[in-house]
């Protein structure tokens, strides 16, 4: 068993994972797939959004996909990156979509394990939003071990966010 690793997309600060901090549950996102949804803020607008996994990704498949029914625009944009084990997306690892996209990248394909899928969009001021943040979720991942809503400090490309279990047999 191998575990296959998604990294900070910026560094920022954890706002709510399967709780908002002040206790309440997390919306989980359905047009994005998967759970286990976070937040992260205490970032700028205009900083990039990098998707960045650890070395058994070989590929990437990014899809555009809706996330906040009230919103059009930025807000309502999401990035959904599929990851394969090997090149030209084979062998299926599982998902991790971000929330709250402008200048998203389009649907396409890539042998990378890193690509910058956006920027940070201003604070819309709705119902979708504390304040400037992504939101991420996972399919076939889980949380690691940061503290719930702590309060914890993620660094870009460093602190990872989602595991996956992956074995090669599984291809
Ligand atoms: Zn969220």
């Amino acid at each position: 068993m191998a575990y296959v690793y998604v990294y900070a997309p910026f560094s920022g600060t954890i706002w709510g994972k399967s709780t908002y901090c002040n206790g309440s549950a997390h919306t989980v996102v359905r047009n994005l797939e998967g759970g286990s949804p976070m937040d992260i803020g205490n970032v700028s607008e205009n900083t990039s959004i990098r998707f960045m996994a650890s070395s058994l990704v070989k590929s990437i498949r990014t899809r555009r996909a809706p996330v906040c029914a009230t919103q059009t625009g930025d807000w309502n944009q999401g990035v959904i990156v599929d990851m394969f084990a090997q090149y030209n997306q084979q062998c299926y690892i599982g998902s991790v979509a971000y929330g709250h996209v402008k200048n998203w990248v389009a649907n396409g394909n890539h042998n990378t394990r890193t690509l910058t899928l956006g920027k940070l969009p201003a604070d819309c001021n709705c119902g979708c939003s504390d304040g400037i943040h992504v939101h991420t979720q996972a399919k076939h991942g889980t949380i690691t071990g940061l503290a719930q809503c702590a309060g914890s400090r993620v660094y870009s490309g460093s602190t990872w966010i989602y595991r996956y279990q992956w074995n090669s047999g599984w291809c």
